[in-house]
C-alpha cells in the first residue's frame, strides 16, 4: 500500500453504509480515482464541507493496486469555481463539463485533461456571460487531447474547402455540401457556427472567447461534439447533464439531435 498526494476534481459523490461517502475523481496524476471517504456524513467529520462539487482539492489517499475503491486520508481545498456567482446556470454548464470527464475519457492518467476541466471552470466563474463558448471550446480540446482532433476546415471526404458543413452523425464525420448530400438538413453547421468552432479551437483560453453566432434552443454545437467524442471513444453513453441543459434552454422543442 502507498500513499498518493495529487490534485483533483470532484467527479460525483454517492452515499454508502450509514455514514460514509464514495467520492469519484478526476485527478491530476493518476487519472480516475474512486475513494471512500470514511464518516463523511458525520457532523465533526473532517471531510465535511470538501465533498462538494466544483472545487479544485489536493487529496491524500491510501492506494492499493487490488482495490477498485482507494481510501480518502486527507482533503483540502485549493479553489472554488463559480463561488462569486449566484448565477445557477453556472452549475449546470459545469455538469456537462464533469460529466464529459467521467464519461468521455479514458481511464488512462492525463495531465492535460485535468488542466482543461480546471481552466475551463475557472473561465465560466469569470465569464458567466460566456458558458456556452467555454463548454464547446472544452469539447473541442478534450477531442484534440484524446488524439481525435476535428477537421472544421475541409471535408472528410473530399478534402475541399467548407462554407458550410453537415455533420454525418453515422460515421462522424464534417462533409461539405456535395458529399452530404443524402443526409438530413438538420445536421447543418452554417458558416457562422463554423467560424465560431475555428475561433474556439485556435483560441487559448487566456483571450476572451468568442460568443456563440446566434442562439441555438437545442445546443447542437454541444450535442454534435458529444456525439462525436462518444462515437470516437466507441462508447455507449448518454449524458444526463446534456439533456437539462437542453431543457433549461428551451423546455417544448428537441430537434436536430445528433
Ligand atoms: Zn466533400
Amino acid at each position: 500500500m502507498s500513499i498518493l498526494k495529487t490534485r483533483a476534481l470532484i467527479l460525483k459523490v454517492i452515499h454508502f453504509g450509514d455514514s460514509s461517502s464514495v467520492v469519484h475523481f478526476y485527478t491530476e496524476k493518476h487519472g480516475k480515482v474512486a475513494a471512500i471517504a470514511k464518516g463523511a456524513r458525520r457532523l465533526k467529520s473532517p471531510f465535511r464541507g470538501y465533498l462538494e462539487l466544483f472545487a479544485c482539492l489536493e487529496i491524500i489517499y491510501y492506494y492499493k493496486p487490488t482495490r477498485d475503491i482507494q481510501t480518502l486520508s486527507k482533503i483540502e481545498k485549493l479553489q472554488t469555481f463559480g463561488a462569486d456567482t449566484t448565477d445557477w446556470q453556472f452549475a449546470i454548464y459545469g455538469s456537462v463539463v464533469l460529466e464529459a470527464l467521467d464519461k468521455l475519457t479514458t481511464h488512462q492518467p492525463d495531465k492535460a485533461v485535468f488542466q482543461l476541466a480546471v481552466a475551463t471552470l475557472n473561465y465560466m466563474s469569470q465569464h458567466p456571460n460566456l458558458l456556452r463558448s467555454a463548454l464547446v471550446k472544452f469539447l473541442l480540446q478534450l477531442a484534440e487531447l484524446s488524439g481525435y482532433r476535428i477537421d472544421l476546415w475541409s471535408c472528410a471526404i473530399c478534402h475541399r474547402a467548407m462554407e458550410q458543413s453537415f455533420f454525418d452523425e453515422a460515421r462522424a464525420l464534417l462533409l461539405c455540401t456535395d458529399c452530404s448530400h443524402p443526409l438530413p438538413k438538420r445536421l447543418s453547421l452554417d458558416n457562422s457556427e463554423l467560424q465560431f468552432l475555428r475561433h474556439l479551437q485556435n483560441s487559448d483560453w487566456e483571450t476572451t472567447l468568442p460568443a456563440a453566432p446566434h442562439f441555438q434552443e437545442n445546443a447542437f454545437l454541444e450535442q454534435m461534439l458529444v456525439h462525436y467524442l462518444t462515437y470516437q471513444h466507441d462508447l455507449n453513453t448518454h449524458l444526463k447533464s446534456l439533456d437539462i441543459l437542453i431543457n433549461m434552454i428551451n423546455p417544448h422543442t428537441q430537434e436536430k439531435q445528433p
